[in-house]
């Protein structure tokens, strides 16, 4: 396996997330507006194959955990033959995907028959009539039967993701954490940050993960110190007894810049160091890439990102 790089800051980088649309099939209120954002043409977009010669450079570097997210991934047609080219590359050891669940159902086992490993599911609330609100396109039915399709193709560990809202679901984090007691969920509480179409409201919407966790162990007792396997800055603990585990990702309060560990690939090729990168600092790879860039020159522009 090849070593990965290590950064300026003595960060080992061995992760890369890659957008592979920037559409999504829903609209949730804290990322994108109700009209959505102007698509990206067609030939703005990476195809298929120059999304894995790009991934296959990247493995030479050291990459080896891939998770594919969007806009959302299972928008994009015949991705279950992405997961599959990819899951094919030597040394990417670890593929997963980021979804809102709502196309999952159908397309689950497929995924996992193709390499995908594990999925982290996006899911802000147990209520169906809340779930359209905040979504403003989606049912929570589907996203459920989502959940329920990715365990029984045993994409595992699911997780999923619960961006608090201190007006959205605050009053339901109780009931995500029961899940994790009732159902073996692994329930993960994301703090909101200031992107998006969120950004502007981020701010007052924010709800403190020690505040959740507060009102948690008030409720369920302490929770207790657990581990999960994945490769984000997530923090895990368990209700005494649960199956299922509690993560909190903190971004406001407590910064991971310390330790993070990816990189980011837009749907248009541009490579992002940072979450936050400015877009006069995205690295382009889809000129040189469609220029004739041999995979040396490549991987120059990766170890510029890195
Ligand atoms: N569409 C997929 C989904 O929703 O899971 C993948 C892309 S979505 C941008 C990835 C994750 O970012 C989701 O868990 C979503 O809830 C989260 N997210 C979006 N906007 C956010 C914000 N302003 N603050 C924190 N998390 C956010
Ligand atoms: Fe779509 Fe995911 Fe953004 Fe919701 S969070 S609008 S599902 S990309």
């Amino acid at each position: 396996m090849t070593t990965p790089h290590v950064d300026t800051n003595n960060r080992s980088i061995g992760y890369l997330r890659v957008s592979v649309t920037d559409r999504c099939n829903l609209r949730c209120v804290y990322c994108m507006p109700e009209e959505g954002v102007p698509p990206k043409s067609h030939a703005d977009v990476l195809r298929y194959e120059e999304i894995v010669r790009l991934v296959r450079v990247a493995a030479h570097l050291g990459i080896s955990k891939v998770r594919l997210t969007g806009g959302e991934p299972l928008v994009r047609r015949d991705i279950v033959a992405l997961v599959a080219m990819i899951a094919a590359i030597p040394g990417i050891d670890d593929l997963s995907m980021t979804t809102n669940g709502t196309l999952l159902a159908g397309l689950a086992g497929d995924l996992a028959r193709a390499g995908l490993r594990r999925v982290n599911i996006s899911l802000d609330t147990l209520n169906a009539d809340r779930f359209r609100a905040i979504t403003r396109l989606g049912r929570l039915e589907d996203t459920l039967a989502g959940i329920r399709a990715a365990a029984d193709a045993g994409l595992a560990p699911i997780k999923i993701n619960v961006v608090a809202a201190r007006d959205g679901n605050a009053d339901e984090v109780l009931a995500f954490a029961r899940r994790t007691v009732t159902d073996g969920w692994n329930v993960r509480f994301i703090e909101m940050m200031p992107l998006g179409a969120g950004a502007d409201s981020s701010a007052s919407q924010y709800v403190p993960s020690r505040e959740i966790r507060a009102n948690i162990e008030a409720e369920l007792g302490p929770l207790e110190a657990a581990v999960l396997p994945g490769n984000g800055p997530a923090r895990y603990w368990r209700v005494a007894g649960a199956s299922g585990t509690i993560g909190f990702i903190s971004p406001i309060s407590q910064h991971f810049c310390a330790t993070c560990n990816r990189l980011r690939l837009a749907s248009d090729g541009k490579l992002l160091p940072c979450l936050f990168t400015a877009p006069e600092a995205e690295i382009d790879l889809r000129s040189p890439l469609r220029a004739g860039a041999d995979d040396d020159a490549l991987a120059d522009l990766f170890r510029v990102a890195i």
